[in-house]
């Protein structure tokens, strides 16, 4: 938090409403006290996600996630902590007083320096391509068709094969070694510096503000690695860098084609296919996606036909669907890839094959019959119970009624057959105790209840007590401190989470209980409980003494049942007038209790 004090956090956060915010990024309705919409963060068709303007958090009861309104941008724009409380302090119009931070300009300094090597190499490399030594480089882009206009957009270069020119370049504008290293364009030898690339046909790679931001480079002859890239850098990760995005960006396009590499992308752009775009040599990762979510709402995944890239697509498209993606699988028939086919048959027939693409089902479906042998019985079995893993999956019921009616004359099966696999998944485990209507995850705090046999109610009492610290009022913790220690927690994330309360309120701090939790985790289930609906209207105190009781009682339960069993145990009688003693105590607290209740 280098730099940013607390004061001005808070001042960022007030200034920033977060229903405002989100927003901007979700149609929200109003329903009571807090706003719907459908989560930017899994894909759901009715809406869990809510936002609370009074508390000032969001939460989403499908996926699980929650925060602050700096945790929501951080998370709907993929980007760190300072990222998101720039961002907002810049809607805000508030100044942020960085020039005091040393430790923070200089790492503002520090990466500025590495774009610009990054950017002078791209320079240098660009300039090497008329040279004599560029020939082989030169004469492969002729053989590609790459023209003089793509090669510029896309800053085509060529790196030599000498030692360490590209060394000798950057410390001529007044690098320093150790900078070079860090760009990834220099490594370091014993004593020595040496060029990363050499003899290869060089691509930039850019970030979506078009910055130079690392490089890749492809031999020209048959030597290995075909293809090298850049280590990854305070300014470049590769999981997190979609190629030519800053492109597509730009072109406004509705869908993301995602094709193999560099070369792919460009003469597909040169084609007139804005929408091409690569990762780099990774398999796809949710970084990427929401990367992509951001500048296109669909995102087509056009691979090569062969049947080695299958497995890598099926990951990418459950990745991609995972976090909300519309994800697509497009076909091509007659070349061996995007490329070779828009060279082919041109841009138009490779647009309609795009808007053809296969939805994330069908693909999946296909895919499972192509491996499935129907002339069996057996194979006709595991080939159903597939594919109603497959359906139930599906929302929307009408959709799943079309598969099912297509699968059912595909291979000869009743449909009655496949609705009941399919019902048996969507309805088959319910053995999930808490009502959970909207929530489509059981929580973790509910799992624990579950196995250390926490009864519902209790579980429940805690849970509700939770709720209750949240609402950071000092006169609920006091009334429930009189009655309850943090031990008297039976689920331990909640006792884990009373302790921080507790500790809150000893403390008397006045800030945010959100910011008492660091980990994600734990905001995200804090988040939940403050955003659940616990149906007590406006009597918190009844509902306070209520879950109190609900504690104490079981405790004295709980105690009696362990003294009665001592009792049986016991060795001697005198052992057992002391358990006796102690159990009459007992007993007599809990007549006191449900007299105080009835009160
Ligand atoms: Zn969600």
């Amino acid at each position: 938090m280098a730099f940013i004090d607390e004061n001005l956090l808070d001042e960022i956060k007030s200034s920033n409403d977060i229903v405002d915010i989100v927003s901007e990024y979700v149609t929200l309705k109003r329903t009571g006290t807090s706003y719907k919409g459908l989560c930017p963060f899994h894909k759901e068709k009715t809406p869990s996600f809510s936002v609370s303007s009074d508390k000032q958090i969001f939460h989403c009861f499908g996926c699980g996630v929650g925060g602050d309104v700096i945790r929501f941008v951080q998370q709907v724009e993929n980007i760190d902590f300072m990222e998101a409380v720039e961002m907002l302090a810049e809607r805000a119009k508030i100044t942020l007083p960085e020039k005091s931070d040393n430790m923070d300009l200089e790492r503002v300094h520090f990466k500025e320096c590495l774009f610009q090597i990054n950017l002078e190499t791209a320079k240098y490399f660009r300039s090497n391509l008329a040279s004599e030594n560029a020939k082989a480089a030169r004469e492969y882009m002729q053989k590609r068709k790459l023209d003089t206009n793509t090669v510029n957009r896309f800053g085509l270069g060529f790196a030599f094969g000498n030692n360490n020119d590209l060394f000798q370049h950057l410390k001529s504008l007044g690098f320093t070694p150790s900078d070079m290293v860090a760009a990834g364009v220099v490594i370091q030898n014993e004593n020595s510096y040496v060029d990363r690339f050499r003899q290869r046909l060089m691509f930039p790679i850019f970030d979506v503000k078009d910055r130079v931001i690392a490089f890749g480079g492809r031999v020209l002859d048959d030597s290995l690695p075909k293809y090298m890239n850049s280590p990854e850098t305070p300014i470049y990760s590769k999981s997190k860098t979609v190629y030519a995005l800053n492109f597509a960006r730009k072109a406004k396009v509705n869908q993301l084609l995602m094709v193999e590499g560099y070369m792919d992308v460009i003469s597909l752009h040169k084609a007139g296919i804005p929408q091409a775009v690569a990762s780099l040599g990774t398999a796809l990762t949710e970084s990427q996606g929401r990367l992509m979510r951001k500048y296109a709402p669909e995102i087509i995944l056009g691979y090569d036909a062969d049947g080695a890239g299958q497995a890598a697509i099926l990951r990418g498209l459950d990745i991609l669907a995972a976090i909300g993606c519309n994800v697509k699988v497009m076909k091509i028939s007659g070349a061996k890839d995007p490329d070779e086919f828009v060279n082919k048959y041109g841009p138009d027939k490779l647009l309609h094959c795009m808007e053809h693409a296969m939805t994330l089902v069908e693909f999946k479906l296909e895919n499972l019959k192509k491996t499935a042998n129907l002339t069996t019985t057996d194979g006709k079995i595991s080939f159903l119970n597939s594919s109603a893993a497959i359906l139930a999956k599906i929302d929307n019921s009408i959709e799943r009624e079309l598969y099912s009616n297509k699968i059912a004359s595909d291979v000869g099966i009743g449909v009655e057959a496949i609705y009941s696999e399919i019902n048996k998944r969507i309805f088959g485990n319910s053995n999930i105790k808490v009502a959970k209507n909207v929530r489509e995850k059981i929580t973790k705090a509910e799992k624990e209840a579950e196995s250390r046999e926490v009864p519902e109610h209790v579980y429940h009492a805690e849970k509700l007590l939770i709720f209750l610290l949240c609402q950071n009022e000092k006169k609920n913790y006091e009334m429930i401190k009189k009655y309850i220690s943090t031990e008297n927690f039976r689920v331990n994330l909640y006792r884990k989470y009373a302790e921080k309360l507790y500790e809150h309120f000893e403390q008397n701090q006045k800030q945010n209980v959100i910011d008492l939790f660091t980990e994600s985790e734990d905001i995200n289930v804090i988040t939940g409980i403050m955003q659940e609906d616990f149906n007590f209207g406006n009597n918190n105190e009844k509902a306070l003494s209520d879950a109190v009781n609900v504690i104490r009682k079981f405790d004295l339960e709980s105690e009696k049942a362990e003294i009665l069993k001592e009792i049986k145990n016991a060795a001697n009688n005198e052992e057992i007038e002391g358990l006796e003693r102690r159990l009459s105590e007992v007993i007599l607290k809990l007549h006191s209790l449900t007299a105080e209740r009835r009160k």
